[in-house]
């Protein structure tokens, strides 16, 4: 398939914010594009080059855009920044320049699908000396062929700011729309241009098993290649793979215990919220891999783990799922996510680390089990294979700590002794509830007595002068706007951040560091940053706001510590911001 194509599909999604004309001009998309190349097209709908499981990045930096520009178009470097300052955006001033082409080309062949995802593909794999040279030749090569439309999403796409907004509920609809059309009961009516559900208990049936199939695989071009080619049986048959990493299940906020029963019904089982950080425990073939709630594979950076889940895990293959806790191996007191975080990035001295940081599992789900799915199995059962396969050991690990009651006098003492020993709440879980990877369902709450804090986005930040000169010193946060699949500003945060390596918390150092990558467009001392950072961010009040995007600024925001963890899909949402909002104004009235 052309590129141009594609390209033209990129402007009409572009050019609406309703979610159904997007899910309509994707389907009616998808059902022309032929098998072969549904993979990639897949992917770049959503301005991807990997699967969400894949966590290779193309981390190509503006600067080695504006060089390619400059080789394609013969426009000296200066010249097309002084463009990008007017027009704002680097995609659009090459198109632009692209049409004013100054170097003749010899007849320039059309880009295809296939070969624009295979020279986008090519820069993540290029490192070390040359590297820089190599990326620029493979983006002037695709823009030399191109035409000024497409030459903007080339661009977007190589910077990973593809911005069309193409959520996952979209992509999900429009594979449905697009090749399940009998099953669900859909079709397409010529006089309103859309495709509308006859029968929505049937739609609804095909929606859940192509969203299951989604959440076993988390890659769409899987999903989209058995619909197109297998139909509904095959895509019901989709199960999970014990190699590969799934999304968690994601819990909702309780205001109390009383509005936990409430939301998952009495009895119910509450567990300790602990302070740390999720691992995935794979194993396949006799080989353990853990992954982290991002999806990261971080199987070598925590050898001990390994070990333990070795030893201490009773199966030939599953999938389970724990909270990772530091401790003090002097003390052997709890430490908070903070101190152990930096061993998830860690790539050198990790048996060193290790010891320093010792981290103690505890395991709270099972997703499966010796080539069985766990996720319809209700939870109480699930805690209840759990135990018998662990065998636990203290500070190595064990079975989260847990309570089955229907009493408020025994959850309130439960919640206190969670407290007691350092950790954050108390989760509580409904007894019946199954395990829905990636989405928020309710059927698990958590109930934390701090002040609620904001996980969000850096997408722009600041160059400090006098002592902070140097460094990236002011950030600009934002949240992520469910509706449309892009992320609004909602603040800077320049406070909380300490100046010196010290042991606990965030240095400016550390956040340059991780940021640098991630540029885009300097102006003045102002940087664009792509979102890809989360941090959580305490603040004492939320505001109606013109200045930020998202219609909300945050008073006196202040970093509480970089969430290393989590991916900037799963950042707090305008929603949870708007609900914030109207709670506090209810506490203050
Ligand atoms: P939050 O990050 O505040 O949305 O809370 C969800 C996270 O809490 C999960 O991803 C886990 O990393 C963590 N967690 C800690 N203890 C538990 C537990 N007992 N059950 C489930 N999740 C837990």
């Amino acid at each position: 398939m052309k590129y141009q194509d594609l390209a033209a599909l990129y402007d009409q999604l572009g050019a609406t914010s309703k979610r159904l004309e997007k899910t309509n001009l994707l389907a009616a998309f998808l059902k022309k594009c032929p098998v072969d190349d549904l993979p990639e097209l897949s992917l770049l709908l959503q301005g991807r080059l990997f699967p969400a499981w894949d966590d290779r990045q193309i981390g190509v930096a503006s600067r080695i855009v504006l060089k390619a520009i400059s080789l394609a178009t013969g426009y000296p470097v200066s010249k097309i920044e002084e463009e990008w300052k007017k027009v704002g955006d680097l995609g659009d001033t090459a198109a632009k320049l692209v049409s004013k082409r100054k170097q003749a080309t010899l007849t320039p062949q059309r880009l295809t699908i296939k070969k624009v995802f295979q020279n986008l593909r090519k820069l993540a794999e290029m490192e070390g000396t040359g590297a820089v040279d190599a990326k620029v030749k493979l983006i002037s090569e695709l823009l030399t062929s191109a035409t000024p439309q497409e030459t903007r999403y080339v661009i977007r796409s190589a910077l990973e700011d593809l911005r069309v907004g193409v959520g996952d509920g979209t992509m999900r609809d429009a594979i449905v729309w697009a090749f399940f059309g009998d099953d669900a009961k859909i079709r397409y009516d010529d006089k309103k241009e859309s495709f509308e559900p006859e029968n929505r208990e049937e739609y609804a049936k095909v929606v859940g098993a192509v969203q299951h199939a989604y959440d076993v695989t988390n890659d769409f071009g899987e999903v989209a290649i058995l619909s197109k080619t297998g139909g509904l049986k095959k895509i019901s048959a989709v199960s999970l793979s014990e190699d590969k990493p799934i999304k968690v299940m994601l819990y909702q906020k309780a205001a109390s215990l009383a509005d936990a029963f409430e939301r998952v019904g009495r009895p119910c089982a509450f567990e300790f919220k602990y302070d740390g950080f999720r691992l995935g425990f794979h194993k396949a073939d006799g080989k353990i891999k853990l992954y982290t709630r991002r999806l990261e594979e971080v199987t070598k950076q925590f050898p001990d783990v390994v070990e333990a889940v070795k030893k201490h895990i009773n199966g030939s293959s599953f999938i389970l799922e724990g909270e990772a806790v530091g401790f003090d191996p002097a003390t052997k007191r709890y430490l908070p996510f903070q101190m152990v975080s930096q061993r998830i990035r860690r790539k050198y001295d990790i048996e060193e680390v290790a010891k320093k940081f010792p981290v103690e599992v505890n395991v709270f789900d099972i997703i499966s089990h010796n080539g069985k799915s766990m996720l319809d199995v209700p939870f109480q059962e699930r805690r209840k294979k759990i135990e018998s396969l662990v065998d636990p050991v203290l500070f190595k690990i064990r079975c989260s700590e847990m309570i089955i009651t229907e009493s408020d006098r025994e959850a309130q003492a439960f919640y206190e002794k969670a407290l007691r020993a350092g950790e954050e709440g108390v989760m509580a879980k409904n007894l019946g509830g199954v395990y829905k990877p990636g989405s928020r369902v309710g059927f698990g709450v958590k109930v934390k007595p701090v002040m609620e804090t904001l996980d969000l986005v850096i997408t722009g930040a600041e160059w400090g002068t006098g002592k902070r000169s140097g460094w990236l010193s002011s950030y600009v946060v934002a949240c992520m706007d469910k509706e449309t699949g892009e992320f609004v500003e909602i603040g800077k945060v320049g406070t909380g951040i300490k100046e010196l390596e010290e042991s606990e918390g965030a240095t400016f150092e550390e956040l340059t560091g991780l940021l640098k990558p991630l540029l885009g467009r300097e102006t003045g001392r102002e940087v664009a940053v792509k979102p890809k950072i989360v941090i959580e961010v305490t603040f004492e009040e939320i505001q109606k706001s013109p200045t930020y995007s998202s219609g909300y600024a945050l008073r006196f925001p202040r970093l509480k510590t970089i969430r290393i963890d989590k991916p900037a899909q799963e950042a707090s949402t305008l929603r949870q911001v708007e609900e914030m909002f109207r709670e506090q104004r209810g506490r203050t009235a």
